[in-house]
């Protein structure tokens, strides 16, 4: 059973498994858990198939099976087996595992790790005496008592390894040499630096957004809507920057005990200029600069492009920086050993963007800009108050995959430390 080549955006599986989980609990399926894993679980920008492990223990397991082809999101059952279900679903294929709970771990690490990844820690089995296969873990054929992950490395010699880092590359060396990174969480964010509201194509009011990300616990939010010659469906005219400004002030009055900062997501015109004058701009708290044109321009002008924005002594932070959409494009090709120098000289943040349909910067380039210094910040890049949690959690396991941790993230910051990060940028230009 396979789902390959059905590559579909990370977006588009966490919406299907949420609802299935969902479903699956209104139904009353007789499981411990039902945990996402796959591509979904690493946060990998587009995945090949929606999986979900169910944790039920073997008197059961039919009943589960029998129970997850019934949900209603199910249009048909492409295929099943002894443990296993392959389903059509309003929201694409689906595939179920049923696992029994002492051996949860394994079933897990045997779900979530790419190929490589699995086929080492199989290798590494074999050499203890033991079987890794088919999500179980066994010596002379008889499986051990694998409960959870932790204890599935443990038995391997090794430290627990995050879902995100699962990719079958650095982090195998970094795990035999412990030496793999303390990556960021949920819990060191105390912000949301990039979102939109009416003014622009976000479908809520600021007060609605500042009070949604109070409720997330943030201590400070920027309201950062589109200028007016970008490529959005609704964009914020110049002229009415100072009705956005009073409509800010109100909602800090409603809003009391979170921060809220009046920001723009500025287009970087195809000069390399910003799409507000200087004068217009300084009145804003905080500046992000972004490009949104389509892929082709040759890379070479784009990456001047950014570079003369990062010198622009306004702008604090320049947002998905390879402008890309998982699943369908890989974004701008650019010189990004020269992006993170001048983001580091100049004082500029360079942002992770939890949207689903950016996840960007990710990976490798993530990490490249965290190891040359460069202050990252991570974003939801949200349009709707119902969402800011869910991008913001995409955003943070983007960075994981990135091997960041929470000293290189602006936004693990207190609001003075953001507002000192940003008068440090526009205090050197005016010395
Ligand atoms: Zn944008
Ligand atoms: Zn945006």
């Amino acid at each position: 059973m396979s789902l390959k080549h059905s590559r579909i955006p990370l977006g588009r599986a966490d919406a299907l498994a949420s609802q299935v989980i969902r479903e699956a609990h209104q139904a009353g399926l007789p499981t411990d858990d039902i945990v996402p894993a796959g591509g979904l679980r690493r946060f990998a920008p587009a995945v090949e198939g929606t999986l979900l492990v169910a944790v039920a223990d073997d008197t059961r397991r039919d009943e589960v099976l029998a129970g997850m082809s019934r949900l209603s999101i199910v249009r048909a059952v492409l295929g099943s087996a002894t443990s296993s279900l392959r389903v059509s679903t309003d929201r694409g294929l689906l595939e179920v595992h049923v696992t029994p709970p002492q051996m949860a771990g394994a079933a897990l690490v045997w779900h979530t790790g790419t190929p490589r990844h699995v086929k080492w820690l199989q290798t590494r089995a074999s050499a203890r005496g033991l079987t890794f296969t088919g999500g179980r873990l066994e010596r002379h054929r008889s499986g051990l008592t694998v409960p959870d992950e932790e204890t599935f490395y443990r038995l391997l010699d090794l430290p627990y390894i995050s879902p995100e880092l699962r990719e079958g590359e650095d982090e195998i060396a970094a795990a035999e040499h412990d030496a793999l990174p303390s990556l960021i969480n949920a819990l060191h964010i105390r912000g949301d630096l990039h979102m939109h509201s009416t003014w622009s194509d976000g479908r809520d009011s600021i007060l609605h957004m500042a009070l949604s990300a109070r409720q997330l616990g943030y201590e400070y939010v920027a309201i950062t809507d589109h200028s007016e010659r970008s490529w959005a469906s609704r964009k914020l005219l110049a002229v009415e920057i100072p009705l956005q400004r009073e409509e800010i002030e109100t909602a800090r009055s409603q809003a009391p005990g979170i921060d809220i900062l009046h920001g723009v997501e500025v287009d970087i015109m195809p000069d390399g200029s910003l799409d507000f004058d200087d004068n217009t701009l300084s009145r804003f708290d905080i500046v992000l600069a972004s490009l949104h044109d389509a892929a082709g321009d040759h890379s070479a002008r784009l990456t001047e492009r950014y570079l003369r924005a990062m010198r622009h002594p306004l702008v604090n932070i320049i947002t998905h920086p390879a402008n890309r959409s998982p699943a369908l494009s890989n974004g701008y090709e650019l010189d990004f050993a020269r992006l993170f120098e001048a983001a580091v000289d100049s004082g500029t943040a360079m942002e992770i963007d939890g949207a689903p349909g950016h996840l960007d910067m990710d990976g490798r380039v993530a990490r490249d800009a965290a190891a040359a210094g460069v202050t990252i910040v991570v974003n939801s890049d949200c349009h709707r108050a119902e969402a800011l949690g869910r991008q913001m959690s995409f955003g943070i396991g983007t960075a994981r995959r990135g091997w960041i941790g929470p000293d290189s993230v602006l936004n693990t910051r207190g609001i003075e430390g953001i507002r000192k990060f940003i008068a440090r940028k526009r205090g050197r230009s005016s010395r």
